[in-house]
């Protein structure tokens, strides 16, 4: 009974959480909120959990043991991580809740093998399957979203790939089957590997700027699978908690196809970002660039009445987030209007922007979503866009044969001057050239984005 009230207690604090981390201002509380709820399930469980039998949980050792070097690498990992290297290492973490939801179906399917008197009915055995091939998808997926993103594996795709895919996911439920009504240790291993095997060839042709989606995919299919952990050990707190990870997973995936103004499926076949799916070469861009001196910049942006400000990857490579709010706060000081034009998509996870800038106390109302701000771009003076690209490049537009034709962008290019920091011409994550460049308006200010900002700080301050 008091386990049943604990359990109950940790699904209201899951469902609080989440809705406390929909605001960057009540995020980090929710955090905390989920993590207290999940921590009294946990012990909880370890403490008061008995079987039918009226036995408590067996193994404390281990269990503990567990418990400690989890808590131990999770806590360090947190700690040491880069803000830029988030994304990995929630693949990373996410591959460990799908390994997790893979064992646990293992573990059963291998009780029921070894007790007779444990015979199950389909509808179980069916469910210890489902568990195992969606979390064994989860599992191999996320690495190999991991390697990806790190930098250690590349793109690969191969003809044909999306029918082979199709068609083992089709042998993969056909053997799942046999494996629940037969009980064959053969079939269920034989499903398990060739699960693991589809999470591979499912991420590894995905192109690079559609990651995110599947990595909230893949965090909603682990969800899934814990929930079926939760129907089998008929553990209410792990089946609100799975469900309330699945449906937001799908949600989040939802939301970032619409920022891409693509559809989900066209993300999974697409290829996108990685050439397969645009229909031509993308236009190359040619023209001159023109540049703009520090002081240049800093009189263009003082005498201005508004100045947008867009942040991108490049901000948080180059930790600016300080210097940018320090020059928020020079150019108010001014009597300038500042604002900063969040896209969904820019930096490396979703919510970025939004993260690196709450770091610096940057107010929340400051922050602008793209669709209230791209009307407010043709009553702009000047836009600094800082370390961003393909959140701004009009390709995505423009030109068909691009591939991140679609994406909503920023419309920068409606404000009066765009001034563009960034250290070189190099291409941003889709790896295509931008235009945006070269327009007319746009006035390239190079450099790393702290030394720029900083730059660009003191200048202003000497203007007086
Ligand atoms: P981009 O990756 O398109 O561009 C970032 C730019 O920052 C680069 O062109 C780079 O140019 C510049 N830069 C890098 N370091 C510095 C520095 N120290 N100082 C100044 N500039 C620097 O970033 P965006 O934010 O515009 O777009 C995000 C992209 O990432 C999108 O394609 C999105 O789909 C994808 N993505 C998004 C995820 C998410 O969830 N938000 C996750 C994974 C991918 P240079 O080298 O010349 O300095």
């Amino acid at each position: 009974m008091l386990l049943q009230l604990i359990y109950l207690v940790a699904s209201v604090t899951f469902i609080i959480g989440l809705k406390f981390l929909g605001n960057p201002a009540t995020a980090r509380k929710g955090n905390l909120i989920a993590a207290f709820g999940m921590t009294i399930a946990i012990f909880g469980t370890i403490f008061l959990y008995t079987d039918v039998d009226g036995n408590h949980l067996k193994n404390l050792p281990f269990i503990f043991g567990g418990l400690v070097v989890g808590t131990v690498v999770g806590w360090f990992a947190a700690k040491k991580v880069q803000m830029t290297a988030m994304p990995e290492m929630v693949s990373l973490f996410n591959g460990m809740g799908g390994a997790c939801a893979m064992l646990i179906s293992v573990i059963e399917f291998q009780h029921i093998q070894h007790n007779p008197a444990a015979a199950s009915s389909l509808g179980h055995l069916i469910i210890i399957i489902l568990g195992m091939i969606i979390g064994s998808i989860s599992f191999s997926g996320s690495i190999v979203a991991w390697g990806k993103l790190s930098g250690n594996f590349k793109d690969h795709s191969f003809g044909m790939q999306q029918v082979i895919n199709i068609g083992l996911l089709l042998v993969i439920l056909v053997l799942g089957y046999m494996a629940a009504s037969t009980q064959e240790p053969l079939w269920f291993y034989l499903v398990l590997s060739l699960a693991l095997l589809y999470g591979v060839l499912f991420v590894m042709p995905i192109g690079g700027a559609d990651m995110p989606v599947v990595i909230s995919l893949l965090n909603s299919f682990t969800g899934v699978a814990a929930a079926f952990g939760g129907f089998l050990y008929d553990n209410k707190v792990m089946l609100v908690g799975g469900i309330l990870v699945g449906s937001a997973g799908t949600l989040l995936t939802i939301v970032m196809c619409n920022a891409m103004n693509r559809s989900l499926l066209n993300v999974l076949i697409g290829n996108f970002g990685g050439g397969a799916a645009a229909s031509g070469e993308a236009r190359s861009v040619t023209g001159s660039v023109k540049e703009v001196s520090t002081s240049d910049a800093a009189i263009l942006m003082k005498y201005a009445k508004k100045v947008v400000i867009v942040p991108g990857y490049g901000l948080a490579v180059a930790q600016a987030q300080h210097v940018v709010h320090e020059l928020e706060h020079l150019l108010e000081s001014e009597g300038v209007v500042v604002k900063y034009a969040i896209h969904p998509v820019a930096g490396r996870m979703p919510g970025h922007m939004n993260v690196l800038l709450a770091e610096s106390n940057v107010s929340y109302d400051k922050l602008v979503e793209m669709e209230e701000i791209n009307p407010e771009f043709t009553t702009t003076d000047v836009v600094l866009v800082v370390g961003a690209n393909d959140v701004v490049n009009p390709a995505a537009k423009t030109d068909p044969a691009s591939p991140i034709y679609g994406m909503p962008i920023l419309d920068v290019e409606n404000a009066q001057h765009v001034i563009v920091n960034k250290r070189s011409m190099k291409a941003g994550y889709a790896g295509i050239e931008n235009e945006l460049f070269f327009r007319p308006k746009t006035s390239m200010l190079f450099g790393d984005a702290k030394k720029a900002l900083t730059d660009l700080v003191s200048e202003i301050k000497s203007l007086g």
